[in-house]
């Protein structure tokens, strides 16, 4: 099973990407997480990426296509994955088409989880991540819609977008995507 996650920041897409990658054995490939991992080892992609993440930038299409280019083609990813954090652009959503085509696969479902604005914020301003300050949050979520959103009616178009309302409990929303996934694919 291939799925990608998009939603919002705050949405819990990482949460039921996890929880995913778990009820369908399958691997969870974040790409916020992977920058993270990087940042705290003091890679040298770490390095490079860090202020970035910290003002609520988007890291550029070019690293990120390494990033996840790399990690998709490791054997783990052959039979399956859930993609969270990527494509977050149009760009990022071609590359990944490029990917997907080189690996002569195609995605089951981009699961879109679905939460209203003013939720999103109370949740981010208690998660307390370095990049979950107000101004920052702000910036995130101002990309996500002029970046990110559009790439919703991109996968809508090829009929590949499931839809789940992500304002219920966590374990609700995670029933609620393996129902819709089930029926997709
Ligand atoms: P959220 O979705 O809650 O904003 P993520 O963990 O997905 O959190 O991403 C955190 C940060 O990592 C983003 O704000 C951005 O700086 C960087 N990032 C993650 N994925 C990408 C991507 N595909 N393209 C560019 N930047 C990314």
């Amino acid at each position: 099973m291939r799925i990608v996650i998009l939603g919002a920041p705050g949405s819990g897409k990482g949460t039921q990407a996890a929880a995913l990658s778990a009820a369908l054995a399958v691997p969870a490939i974040s790409t916020g997480d992977m920058l993270r991992a990087s940042i705290a080892q003091g890679s040298e992609l770490g390095e490079r990426v860090k202020g970035i993440l910290a003002s609520g930038d988007l890291v550029d299409d070019e690293t990120m296509a390494e990033v996840v280019g790399k990690r998709l083609l490791k054997e783990d990813a052959r039979q399956g994955f859930v993609l969270d954090g990527y494509p977050r652009n149009h760009s990022q959503a071609q590359t990944l088409e490029d990917l997907l085509g080189k690996m002569e696969v195609d995605l089951d479902a981009v699961l879109l989880v679905m939460v209203p604005q003013e939720e999103l914020v109370r949740r981010l301003m208690k998660r307390g991540r370095v990049d979950d300050e107000e101004e920052v949050v702000r910036k995130r979520l101002v990309l996500y819609r002029e970046k990110t959103e559009p790439l919703i009616n991109f996968y809508r178009e090829s009929g590949r977008l499931v839809s789940v309302a992500g304002d219920q409990g966590v374990e609700q929303v995670t029933a609620s995507i393996l129902e819709a996934v089930g029926a997709v694919v």
